[in-house]
């Protein structure tokens, strides 16, 4: 069996070296495509491969046709919304995530985004703190109870809203549950953004949702831009002068956020929430034990295309 990471941003190598491990224990043969520039060079490395770890690439139902011995592809993270699934299925292809291996990571992250926030951007002058704020969690999957663990440790009070997670589970953390994202927004001076992409969440995060959140209001995305609506939050923020908004998912409309919001916006230059060494471990070394259980057993768990 040949086993292809495809990475146009690469893993560690500490990462590649975790993953070649579980590969080759298992009697198996690992590729790699790196930095790679031009779609073609992936449609080639994967003719013959009957595995593909991803991380954020694209895998289309034209690099599925190449693939022709292919049977798995794990995406090394939680969101998937770069695969097409569909195809995946009509092609007999499964398709995994690996989730929660870079929760922390993510949370660590929002949690510094709202810190920098609430300090000015840093800018010398005088802040306010996280301590006794009502911090929103939408979506309380592994991302959002992170940032829970995390923000109950800043003394903040912790509301949260989840579609399908029973309320019952989010207050065992000591968290409130809502039942509906409106009293979510509503509540929560700082409302830190986990929904998935999906047909359903983009273009949710829109006006009528977000003019409602209290006085000093900021929203912090480390999910996906799509779930915003990019028009009306420019539109909110023109209105709402003591709105900030943080992202780690540059907006299409970044010049114009950073123009018009200077001091109250904030992208990082590149997604970054799950960048850091364990995460990159962690996630890469799942993915391998999943082709490897999946090949080996036929184990489908944490399969997303059933
Ligand atoms: P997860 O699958 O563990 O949790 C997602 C949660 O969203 C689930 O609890 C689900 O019930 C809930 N949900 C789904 N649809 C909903 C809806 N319409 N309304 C409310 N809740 C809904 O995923 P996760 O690991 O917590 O990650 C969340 C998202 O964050 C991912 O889908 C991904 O897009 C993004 N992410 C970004 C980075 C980054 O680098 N910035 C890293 C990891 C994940």
């Amino acid at each position: 069996m040949k086993i292809l990471i495809a990475t146009d941003k690469p893993f560690a190598k500490v990462a590649v070296d975790g993953i070649r491990k579980e590969i080759e224990a298992a009697g198996y043969e690992l590729a790699l495509l790196e930095k790679y520039t031009e779609k073609a060079q992936l449609l080639d490395a994967v003719k013959d491969v009957n595995a593909i770890i991803i991380r954020s690439d694209i895998i289309d139902a034209e690099v599925l046709d190449a693939a022709k011995e292919l049977k798995i592809v794990v995406r090394a993270g939680a969101g998937y919304d770069n695969v097409d699934l569909e195809a995946a299925t009509a092609h007999g292809v499964c398709v995994m995530n690996t989730p929660g291996q870079n929760s922390n990571a993510v949370a660590e992250l929002a949690l510094g985004m709202m810190v920098y926030a609430v300090r000015n951007f840093y800018n010398g002058t005088s802040g306010t703190e996280l301590m006794g704020k009502k911090l929103g969690i939408h979506a309380y999957g592994n991302v959002g109870r992170n940032v829970a663990r995390v923000a109950k440790g800043f003394g903040m009070e912790v509301y949260a809203y989840d579609a399908f997670c029973p309320k019952d589970v989010i207050e065992k953390d000591g968290v409130k549950a809502l039942d509906s994202a409106e009293e979510l927004y509503k509540t929560c001076q700082v409302v830190s953004l986990h929904i998935p992409a999906t047909a359903e969440t983009k273009n949710s995060i829109n006006y009528a949702l977000l003019k409602d959140m209290p006085k000093g209001a900021m929203l912090v995305n480390t999910a996906r831009k799509e779930v915003i609506n990019e028009a009306e939050l420019i539109k909110l923020m023109e209105e709402r002068a003591d709105f900030k908004y943080l992202t780690d998912i540059m907006p299409a409309a970044n010049a114009e956020f950073a123009e018009k919001f200077a001091g109250r916006y904030f992208s990082t230059p590149k997604k970054m929430g799950a960048q850091t060494a364990e995460a990159n471990i962690n996630a890469g070394i799942a993915a391998a034990k999943q082709i490897v259980g999946f090949l080996k057993d036929g184990c489908e768990k944490f399969r997303v295309n059933k």
